[in-house]
């Protein structure tokens, strides 16, 4: 069955019935969140790296899957490297047998509910998709003949609002949303599952990474969305919240790379990802508006509404732990990201 843009759904696509045995060289690797920001640079960079890869889909009223989308159109992907299921984060029977099935040498992590915000409103679900639906996943590679390597995208958010600056991988845990208590659950229990299990688990802390494929309700996105929208007389102004929080912001290919490497290394660790680089909102807009050679505050009004009700101001990673075992240095400072996104974004806007 083909839909009408052309995505042919998870489970009408040729997937290997059972682990293929004439080449068990080729690694293998299965992502949870693979239809989001950084499951999609994931998938492109484990495809050139020779990988087969599979990852988990939701079932949803609608087969738009925009980040994957090249990838569906490419024969030399979809349904020969790269493979979907179907799968819920509650719905571990279903994970299990997929797991069972394709055998993952390596297994990233990444779904969840990822907006901060958003877990004030729905933290019952947040806490089931990000923190137990963690642990699930852990159980059902703790029991596999060979567990693969697996990697959690924690976050930043469960150092909360830190007296230290910059964080590092021994800062203390004391998150302030429930977006970081799931986070901080999940992130503890994967350190647990390593050390009392002998598994190569571990943790991504990961602070804010952006771009062009960044969802549209984050902060980052709605920037550069309205500075070309207004560009373009398509949007007159933008409304957001506190001007003055400062974020460490970068670029999510980099970080993806970095994730790699974390399950590359000889042996399991948690690592902070992180540019150690800190930018106000108020840079963004300066950043953002001036690439397109517009004057932020005549566009920019300012609502409490869109103040967190508990906010992380000041978070600046520390990322010389990933530097020094790794290698992993960030390719793509603040300025080129925030251009990158501002160019991509004119760009659609100026489609019909
Ligand atoms: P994203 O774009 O929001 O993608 C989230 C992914 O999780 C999507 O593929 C989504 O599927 C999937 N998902 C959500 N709930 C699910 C459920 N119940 N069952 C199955 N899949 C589910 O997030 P991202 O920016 O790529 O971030 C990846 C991970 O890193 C997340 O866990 C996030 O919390 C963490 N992280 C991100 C950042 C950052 O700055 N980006 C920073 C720290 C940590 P649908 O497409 O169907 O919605």
């Amino acid at each position: 069955m083909t839909t009408p843009n052309n995505f042919t759904s998870p489970g009408d696509s040729q997937q290997p019935t059972e682990k293929k045995t004439e080449n068990l060289l080729t690694p293998t690797a299965l992502i949870t969140g693979i239809t989001g920001q950084d499951g999609s640079y994931l998938t492109e960079l484990l495809l050139e790296k020779g990988y087969e890869v599979h990852g988990l889909v939701r079932r949803s009223s609608t087969l738009e899957r925009s980040r994957l989308q090249h990838l569906y159109a490419d024969p030399d992907a979809y349904s020969t490297r790269l493979f979907l299921h179907y799968a819920d984060l509650d719905d571990p029977t279903t994970i299990r047998r997929i797991v069972t099935k394709v055998q993952p040498t390596e297994f990233y992590h990444l779904a969840g509910q990822s907006h901060v915000g958003l877990s004030f409103d729905i933290p019952e679900s947040t806490c089931d998709v990000t923190a137990i639906g963690t642990l699930r996943i852990m159980e059902i590679l703790r029991d596999q003949p060979t567990p693969p390597k697996f990697l959690h995208a924690s976050s930043r958010e469960i150092f909360g609002t830190p007296d230290i600056n910059p964080q590092n991988e021994t800062t203390p845990v004391n998150p302030n949303s429930p977006y970081g208590c799931a986070k901080a659950f999940a992130t503890q229990m994967v350190k647990i599952y390593r050390e009392s299990h002998g598994l190569f688990f571990c943790n991504a802390i990961c602070y804010n990474h952006e771009s062009p494929r960044r969802g549209e309700n984050f902060v980052t996105r709605k920037v550069t969305l309205a500075a070309a929208r207004i560009k373009k007389g398509l949007q007159k102004s933008v409304t957001l919240g506190d001007l003055d929080a400062a974020r460490d912001w970068g670029y999510a290919k980099d970080f993806v790379h970095a994730m790699w490497l974390m399950l590359q290394h000889d042996h399991a660790e948690d690592f902070v990802l992180a540019t150690g680089q800190s930018h106000t909102i108020r840079d963004l807009l300066q950043t953002a508006f001036s690439h397109v050679s517009l004057n932020w505050e005549d566009h920019v009004k300012v609502d409490d509404r869109f103040k967190r009700p508990a906010d992380a101001c000041q978070l600046l990673g520390d990322p010389t732990k990933a530097r020094e075992i790794l290698g992993w240095t960030p390719t793509v400072n603040f300025e080129q990201l925030v251009a990158l996104m501002v160019d991509h974004d004119l760009e659609i806007s100026a489609r019909p």
